[in-house]
């Protein structure tokens, strides 16, 4: 188990200092803000969407190592999937992130999303990983303004 968490830890690290698409979408279609007050996280989320697929996914921002690395991590799986898809990563994601800590992680179909699964045991934390994912939604929705977590 703690070989497990290492290795868990080691990917949160290493896309927080490199994460993956940190950067602007050409042609994006959909975008949002997203702001966790709690911990300071703030990021703008790129998506360009063509006949319901995800072509392209890029973030901005400044955050904390799990607010990026999960942006980093989110971005990565987005790529490729319908928007219904996107939905159901979403409510798998945030079904594993607000589990209680001491129930085994439902990482069903998460694939690496799941090292992200530690943020149980922190709750302060938990609006950390979820930011992203918050402001994926309102970026589906195309809603404008700044999603707050709070
Ligand atoms: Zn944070």
């Amino acid at each position: 188990m703690s070989n497990l968490r290492e290795l868990y830890q080691e990917t949160i690290f290493d896309h927080y200092r490199r994460p993956r698409n940190c950067r602007t979408v050409p042609g994006a279609n959909h975008c949002a803000e997203g702001y966790n007050p709690l911990c300071g996280d703030r990021i703008t989320l790129y998506l360009r969407i063509e006949e319901g697929v995800v072509k392209d996914a890029g973030f901005e921002g400044a955050g904390c190592a799990i607010a990026t690395a999960s942006a980093s991590l989110m971005t990565e799986a987005l790529k490729g999937r319908t928007q219904a898809e996107v939905e159901a990563l979403f409510e798998r994601f945030h079904a594993m992130a607000t589990a209680p800590a001491d129930r085994p992680v439902p990482d069903e179909g998460l694939g690496k999303l799941a090292v992200l699964a530690g943020v149980r045991e922190f709750p302060a934390r938990i609006k950390c990983a979820t930011l992203a994912w918050h402001t994926l939604h309102a970026a589906l929705r195309d809603e404008r303004g700044t999603v707050s977590t709070e």
